[in-house]
């Protein structure tokens, strides 16, 4: 059996069209989501990132504005910025882009965006309404990774579900997520006795591991669902298992997930690939959050 492949930008191109109409009816009662990114010093990496941001945000509608601040930018005065912004009606949501410069503390930052505007859900608040099965502003990659699930339209009530990781901004929240959805999650560590046990076990496996190709077709169940959100640059290797070299005379390197994609899709039903899987649903999941945020700000 090899598995379908779900093509994360078709997911991501349909909840695209959703929003297009959402913010369109907000728009009409005088609501226009504006959300602010904040940068501190240059950073090639966020660069591309909010290129892309802006892009993504101002093709559905939201206007998207960057505030630069110097590197050499204190902790003391990037929280005033960021207590200036909760306080600016005109910002709807707020993104701070890592990485930041030594010296400040990204968490504590972070958590000191106000809940109505924490697009990334990862207020304490908003991670503490997880519990509460309130989720409008959860972790942008753990809510893809439910939504993908959501999309292929399964039963998602009494299914096995592991993930491999328990990070706050995945692991966690995914297995949330899917309480709330009854599902019966496992979430697995480096603490965990015997891994294999534990995926084989799962109709939906989920891994946020940051391990290349970490697990192996053998360690899934046949017919299981695969969503991969690991992102890991790896070495390219030729049919010799020589590296491959760029023009430059480096090794050239490529983009692989957490699951051995070439043996798992022999095993799965379904399979999310890298790149190209979860990774275009966690986007456009920002600017969902951005759009729920507007609606908080309105007590919509
Ligand atoms: P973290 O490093 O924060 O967490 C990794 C988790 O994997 C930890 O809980 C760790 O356990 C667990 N783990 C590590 N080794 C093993 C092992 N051998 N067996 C079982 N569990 C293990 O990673 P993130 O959650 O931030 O990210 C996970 C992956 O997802 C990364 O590849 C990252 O690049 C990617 N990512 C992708 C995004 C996307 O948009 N697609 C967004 C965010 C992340 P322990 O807690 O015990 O240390």
């Amino acid at each position: 059996m090899s598995a379908i492949i779900i093509d994360g930008e078709s997911v991501a191109g349909k909840i695209r069209t959703r929003l297009i109409e959402e913010i369109d009816t907000l728009k009409k009662r005088g609501l226009c989501p504006h959300l602010k990114a904040v940068q501190v010093g240059e950073n090639a990496s966020s660069k591309l990132y909010v290129q892309n941001q802006q892009k993504q945000c101002e093709t559905i509608g939201i206007t998207y504005t960057l505030d630069e601040l110097p590197a050499n930018t204190k902790e003391e005065a990037l929280i005033e910025h960021i207590k200036k912004l909760n306080n600016d009606s005109q910002v709807t949501g707020i993104i701070l882009q890592m990485p930041l410069p030594d010296g400040i503390n990204a968490k504590k930052v972070q958590t000191l965006i106000a809940p109505h505007k924490d697009v990334e859900g990862m207020n304490p608040i908003n991670m503490g309404e997880l519990v509460y099965g309130n989720t409008k502003l959860s972790p942008c990659t753990a809510m893809a990774a439910v939504e993908i699930v959501k999309s292929l339209g399964i039963e998602i009530r009494g299914k096995e579900v592991t993930i491999v990781g328990r990070s706050a901004i995945v692991g966690k929240p995914v297995s949330l997520l899917m309480l709330d959805l009854s599902a019966t999650p496992t979430v697995c560590h480096s603490g965990t006795r015997d891994l294999p046990a534990q995926t084989r076990k799962a109709d939906i496996l989920i891994a946020a591991v940051g391990k290349a190709e970490m697990i192996k077709g053998d360690m899934v169940k046949p017919g299981a669902i695969v969503i991969d959100v690991g992102i890991n640059r790896v070495k390219e290797f030729d049919t010799n298992g020589n590296p491959v070299m760029n023009k430059n005379g480096k090794p050239k390197m490529k983009t692989v997930g957490d699951v051995e994609f070439a043996t798992a899709k022999e095993v799965a039903s379904y399979i999310t690939p890298v790149p190209g899987g979860v990774g275009p649903v966690t986007v456009v999941m920002l600017l969902r959050n951005t759009v729920e945020a507007l609606k908080m700000s309105a007590n919509l």
